[in-house]
């Protein structure tokens, strides 16, 4: 029932985005008022780097306003790439979320015109404080790479969106990224810090840096109205852009409804907006309603530049919009004015704008597609090559050669209002690694991110696997293009799609399910899929296991896969007698050479098609216990995955939707209630009260998991008052003090030890009680480093002749994730009110 609910919602997302909008790769065109604004973005050499820590942290209307209405370079640096989020579109998570979001802040830059960064820093999960963050992140790394990304983007201002010196008041990476940022500012102007970053590199001070502060921070209006502003800026950010036909804030609504995957959608808004900027350190601002005052942002600032201004200057002076191309001699002009500067870094930013404004001003367009989304190495592809001039000026075209692009002709002549289309073979080398992002290459440790190529640093992404290489020349100016090969296909329903292309691995090998857990001693079947990319003739199939698990067949043949072709296999599955954890992973051998790896596609219209690489592998869990309960009822919540974990350790599992109980529930050794259920489906959980009681009064065991605590009363939560509250456990090594080794749900049908809170992931729980009824008692103790100790995280009472059980416990992270600890406790609570323990089943045996 889970899967239909989160399947409606993403056929739900699916239409609304399909009509919405199409992802970056989208061909657009500038219009002419929009190539005049990029001609004005020429005389503005100032730059901006707004830092934070999580996607959809950065504020769009600034961004927006620094892009457009200052018309300043300006990025967001976002130290993760928000791997520990949730996902609102779809079942990915960790870092396939991760790779999400990258997409989706590269989807809102394009839309606000800034562009973006990351470091290595991983987004492990919440945390409470700056220093539990650095204990998990390599702080030095960090910095490493934000002092490189300084000293390549050469910032003016530096605008931290959280506030360094409230550590504890937000998440944890929200204050670190504005205590490094503070950090870097000065490291990144010290030739001793990072020097072997100064072999390519200078050093680079930024003039000042600012602190994004607003109301919100300083609790409520009234407060922030009576704060003394001497040291803020205020900016008024409520910009309309003709050449738009867009308000700042609306854009900013626009860049912001690209984080999709946390239901960001957002409503832009008109008229006035104010931001403000508090100063702290570097360059007092000589004029406090301009955060670049003081900074030379024109072309002055460049050694001869002056008499680059001048020329742009009459340039904007004269543009025709009716006849854009008529700025071409001068544009070309201004270009070569350009190209004599001695100084390399603006020169380089502004030729390349300016190459592009040539471009869109004579109506060139370039692309370069392939009529297939994958292939593998080794292979030749088509190539086609369309190169349209709309424009009344001519150019020559030169196809450079290289080694892994034939052309049938490299020199051809693209003369005003001429179009061609030029066939190319893609030689794709023989030995050539699989399309994956370079961040996930190599094993990530929880706090980070490895990957050795440091020029890669601060890189959302490596961009098109393949380009074809162009000079176009025109009056005798060469402009260098680089068009990505591209998938470009026709869907009756969207048009015109354009999907990066991708190299896949000869052989993809997959597993079923990414755990398996074995309640008794029999065998379960492990399906195994190889895809054949390429077609092969003969080859074997292995399942790679733990010593003592027994795996029949020992293999299988395979035969004569066609490209593209898919077969599923199974392998049946035997654990050893004792408790046992271990990985399985599929193996393909054809002669000397051997596949292990997955391919896993994400594939949402709001961004280009996504692929990951990595070697197939899941989990094998034998948890080694005694489960009484024979028959259970599970009420949904929002989604989570605890019902078929239940299944796993043998018990029959019944599942509802709140709505959908029914009235006698007698039959049922436990009731389960799903994660959240409190909070999603408040009517129906009422009007469940009666029977949940009657349930319990005549022998039943209750067990509720976590809810927020957000508009709970404490009578919600079953027939006993419980009060939540946001504690939460987020180190999942705190120590866990059993507080009651005797009681039942400790000790029976499975002695629970210290033993059984080992490995778990990411956290230990959230939004425990801290009231609760005198009949309940507290079982576990736990707290996060310096804090006390909190005991709600599981509570148990006696009511009538049944159990009630409430755990905060994050059972639903930890389930999933085979973790044998959980499975215990898991049995312990859906059997506590069995009486006749243990229960033989089927197979005549309930020990396991
Ligand atoms: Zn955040």
């Amino acid at each position: 029932m889970k899967k239909n609910f989160i399947t409606s919602i993403i056929a739900l997302l699916f239409l609304s985005t399909a009509v919405a909008q199409e992802n970056r790769l989208a061909h657009k065109q500038p219009n002419t008022a929009e190539i005049y604004h990029n001609i004005e973005k020429l005389g503005f050499l100032g730059t901006a780097l707004f830092i934070a820590a999580h996607p959809d942290d950065e504020n769009t209307r600034l961004i927006s306003w620094l892009a457009n209405d200052k018309m300043a370079r300006t990025a967001y640096l976002s130290l993760t790439r928000g791997d520990g989020g949730q996902n609102l579109i779809g079942p990915q998570l960790r870092e396939q979320l991760g790779m999400i979001r990258t997409q989706e802040l590269l989807e809102a830059r394009n839309i606000d015109g800034g562009q973006q960064f990351f470091t290595r820093a991983n987004d492990f999960g919440y945390s409470k404080h700056p220093d539990e963050t650095l204990e998990i992140w390599d702080e030095q790394a960090v910095m490493e790479d934000m002092v490189r990304i300084i000293r390549e983007f050469k910032p003016d201002v530096v605008i931290n969106r959280f506030n360094h010196r409230t550590p504890g008041t937000t998440h944890g990476h929200h204050t670190t990224s504005a205590m490094l940022s503070m950090k870097v500012f000065d490291l990144a102007a010290n030739k001793n810090s990072y020097p072997n970053q100064l072999e390519n590199l200078d050093t680079w001070q930024a003039q000042r840096v600012f602190f994004n502060t607003s109301w919100w921070f300083y609790g409520s209006q009234e407060a922030f109205d009576a704060a003394d502003k001497t040291n803020l800026l205020e900016i008024e950010a409520g910009t309309y852009y003709p050449y738009k036909g867009l308000s700042n804030s609306e854009i900013a609504a626009l860049s912001r409804s690209q984080h999709k995957s946390q239901g960001f959608g957002s409503t832009g808004s008109r008229g006035s907006q104010t931001e403000y900027l508090e100063f702290l350190k570097g360059s007092f601002p000589s004029d406090k309603s301009d955060l670049f005052s003081g900074i030379n942002t024109t072309w002055t600032r460049v050694k001869g530049g002056s008499r680059v201004q001048t020329l742009l200057n009459s340039i904007i002076a004269n543009y025709n919009f009716k006849k854009p191309t008529e700025s071409i001699p001068a544009l070309l002009e201004l270009r070569s004015k350009i190209e004599k500067l001695k100084e390399d870094h603006w020169k380089n930013i502004k030729l390349a704008e300016l190459d592009q404004v040539i471009l869109d001003i004579t109506g060139v367009y370039l692309e370069a597609s392939i009529n297939t989304a994958t292939a593998t190495a080794g292979e030749n592809l088509k190539v086609k090559v369309e190169m349209t001039n709309r424009s009344n000026q001519n150019y020559e075209v030169t196809l450079l050669p290289n080694k892994l692009m034939e052309v049938d002709k490299s020199q051809v002549s693209l003369n005003a209002a001429k179009s061609f289309t030029l066939d190319a073979t893609l030689k794709i080398p023989a030995v050539y690694e699989a399309s994956s992002p370079y961040y996930l290459k190599e094993k990530s440790t929880l706090g980070m991110y490895q990957f050795k190529d440091r020029t890669l640093t601060g890189k959302p992404e490596t961009g098109a696997e393949f380009v074809v290489r162009t000079i176009l020349k025109i009056n005798n100016t060469e402009l260098y293009r680089e068009i990505p090969i591209i998938h470009k296909r026709t869907d009756p329903v969207r048009g015109e799609v354009n999907e990066p292309f991708h190299i896949v691995p000869e052989v993809a090998v997959s597993i079923e399910n990414p755990v398996y857990v074995f309640s008794g001693n029999s065998t379960q079947p492990i399906q195994v899929t190889v895809k054949a990319n390429k077609a092969l003739s003969t080859g074997t199939l292995e399942l790679c296991h733990p010593d003592g698990w027994n795996i029949t067949p020992r293999d299988f043949n395979l035969t004569e896969l066609k490209k593209g072709e898919e077969r599923t296999f199974i392998f049946n599955v035997q654990p050893p007698k004792n408790a046992s954890r271990g990985v399985v992973s599929g193996l393909v051998k054809i002669g000397a050479k051997t596949y292990s790896q997955e391919v896993i596609k994400i594939d949402y219209d709001h961004i280009p098609d996504q692929q990951l690489v990595r070697n197939n592998e899941s989990q094998v869990v034998k948890p080694g216990l005694v489960n009484s309960a024979r028959t259970v009822a599970y009420i949904n919540g929002a989604g989570d995955d605890v019902a078929q974990a239940i299944e796993a350790i043998g018990s029959k599992v019944f599942k509802f939707e709140p709505s959908e109980v029914p009235n006698d529930l007698s039959k049922y050794d436990a009731v389960v209630v799903g994660i959240r259920a409190f909070n999603v489906a408040k009517e129906d959980m009422a009007a469940l009260q009666p029977r949940l009681d009657t349930y319990v009064k005549n022998g039943g065991t209750l067990m509720m998991q976590y809810n927020t605590n957000r508009r709970i009363s404490p009578d919600a939560l079953g027939p006993l008052p419980i009060t939540l509250s946001r504690k939460r456990v987020t180190d999942e090594n705190a120590t866990v003090t059993i507080l009651k080794p005797q009681h039942k749900i400790m000790s029976a049908p499975n002695a629970i030890t210290s033993k059984d809170f080992e490995d778990w992931v990411q956290e230990r729980g959230l939004y425990f009680p801290t009231k609760w009824d005198a009949a309940f008692t507290p079982i576990l103790g736990m707290h996060d480093k310096q804090e006390e100790m909190t005991t709600g995280s599981l509570i148990v009472a006696e009511y009538g002749d049944g159990h009630i059980i409430y755990t905060g416990l994050s059972l639903f992270r930890e389930l999933p994730a085979g973790v044998s600890g959980a499975y215990k406790l898991l049995a312990n609570m859906i059997s506590l009110g069995v009486e006749n323990q243990p229960i033989e089943n089927k197979d005549g045996q309930r020990k396991l």
